[in-house]
């Protein structure tokens, strides 16, 4: 049995019909940038976010820029983030001039580790921008806290966990702003490119809106030096029509992340990824650790099954990141995650039959490492 890693193409087949209507009216009004085909979907996401404001873009690595240059965040700055992210929330800081100072993550959330994050605060910090990683919402109320205590606002980046809450609360209605990614392997994913900030100030709404639109305050009249950030037409269009069933998709992949953890429970040499009280995933990936990280995914990719590590290398031990001068073993908990995390297959087409086939040989690659070592 094939089964990769995700599957856009199922994805495709199911709302194909819907998708190729809507495109088909972007491509005959010829709206192709921005257009009310995006404005439609700002309004719903927005309201899906329960967030005030919600401002398309063309990446979600824009949004998280745009939300730094809307802070006024520049060089001497410092951004606290987590090392166990995806490059690009490093990179936002670095495109202000601002420089990433790094929290390490909690083992079990593995998200920022409010207990760390205090100590990691001068007078120079700026920001702080949890990663709600895997579609796991950070502890918000505990880095809210310690931020509000020093006026510092928190950026999420909810690149990975479109339709999240925490207590209750939807993820990017959480801090002072947030960046979603809908790139297409996200949980909501454009035909291309795509990303959004949202949030509840109307000052960075405003702000963010003119900046990814070069800036401008009437027609060919520029106020600061902007971007050209805008969302499609056409990403609009579809990611109005994908949003429609994003409850639906994400509540499926939490069936299979409940199915994971059930048909590997017997697992010994796996820690499995859990679902803390405080939060409702987005169920973006489902991670496992193992020490033999690199004799599973042999096993698995030579029965099949699409795998991969998110991520191999923390930031701050990447090349481009050196200049920060922090080594191996500076952040423990985020090296060891890299070091032993694979994601199994997860997108809401999977079937049970599918999921227990991934159990299976899982435990079929554990038994003939135990057979071999005993051989
Ligand atoms: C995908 C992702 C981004 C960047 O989004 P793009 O749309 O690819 O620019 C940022 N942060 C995290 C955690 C991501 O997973």
């Amino acid at each position: 049995m094939q089964i990769p890693l995700m599957d856009l193409k199922a994805q495709y087949n199911t709302i194909k019909a819907e998708v190729l209507d809507a495109i088909q009216n972007v491509c005959e009004n010829a709206q192709f940038a921005l257009g009310p085909a995006v404005e439609a979907f700002e309004l719903d996401f927005a309201k899906y976010c329960e967030a005030k404001h919600c401002i398309a873009l063309n990446t979600g690595t824009s949004a998280l820029h745009l939300a730094l240059r809307a802070l006024d965040i520049e060089p001497g700055d410092e951004v606290i983030t987590v090392p166990m992210t995806f490059i690009a929330t490093a990179w936002s800081i670095s495109y202000v001039g601002a420089k990433p100072v790094f929290v390490d993550i909690d083992p079990v959330t593995r998200t920022l580790n409010p207990l760390k994050l205090e100590k990691a605060i001068t007078q120079r910090t700026k920001a702080i921008m949890p990663v709600h990683l895997y579609g796991q919402p950070a502890e918000m109320d505990a880095i809210l806290a310690i931020a509000e205590r020093h006026g510092i606002p928190v950026i999420e980046d909810a690149a990975q966990a479109q339709g999240a809450r925490y207590k209750g609360k939807r993820t990017g209605s959480i801090g002072t702003a947030a960046g979603f990614s809908f790139y297409p392997s996200k949980n909501l994913g454009a035909f291309g490119e795509g990303g959004a900030l949202t949030t509840n100030d109307d000052k960075i709404a405003e702000r963010v809106r003119s900046l990814r639109d070069h800036a401008q305050s009437s027609r060919y009249h520029h106020v600061e030096v902007g971007y050209n950030y805008r969302m499609d037409g056409v990403q609009g269009a579809v990611l109005g029509v994908k949003l429609k069933h994003l409850d639906d998709w994400n509540a499926a992949r939490r069936r299979h992340f409940d199915a994971y953890r059930k048909g590997l429970a017997g697992s010994e040499k796996l820690t499995l990824p859990i679902e803390p009280d405080y939060a409702e995933s987005a169920c973006h990936l489902f991670s496992v650790e193992t020490d033999d990280r690199d004799i599973l995914c042999d096993g698995l990719t030579k029965s099949g099954i699409g795998v991969s590590s998110h991520y191999p290398i923390p930031v701050h031990l990447q090349p481009a990141y050196s200049h920060l001068g922090r080594k191996a073993g500076s952040f423990p908990v985020s090296e060891r995650l890299a070091n032993r995390c694979l994601s199994l297959p997860m997108f809401p087409e999977m079937s049970a039959e599918q999921i227990r086939f991934v159990c299976d040989s899982i435990s079929r690659v554990d038994q003939g490492a135990r057979e071999g070592v005993a051989g």
